[in-house]
């Protein structure tokens, strides 16, 4: 999300914030976006990618729930991020944003193997 607030015509790194972990961009903390101006950081990325992915485990959301990032609401595991506000990424869009991260070279994000 953009911080509330922030200047649209004066965007600064610090105002671009993880929807998930709620921290601003930065080089170690590279951003995918999602419907919305929603946000998700390569560091959530990976542990949401580890946890659904990988050891395919996640959270199915309650009745009318959405994806953060997709603004679906999908029968399907989810990654919930540490912000208060109960931030959720489907298992199709942390796929799908990994991908995106994986072929931006400046971001040197890699999918996790473990
Ligand atoms: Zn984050
Ligand atoms: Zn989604």
């Amino acid at each position: 999300m953009h911080r509330p607030g922030a200047d649209p015509e004066h965007m600064t790194a610090e105002d671009f914030l993880c929807d998930f972990c709620g921290l601003c961009w930065a080089p170690e903390r590279p951003m995918v976006e999602g419907h919305r101006g929603s946000l998700i950081c390569g560091v959530c990325l990976a542990e949401a990618h580890r946890v659904v992915v990988l050891r395919g485990e996640g959270v199915r959301l309650s009745e009318g729930e959405i994806c953060t990032l997709c603004l679906a609401p999908k029968d399907e595991p989810h990654w919930r991020g540490p912000a208060s506000t109960r931030p959720a990424a489907c298992k199709v869009c942390i796929k799908r944003s990994g991908a995106i991260l994986e072929k931006d070279p400046e971001s040197g994000w890699t999918r996790p193997a473990t």
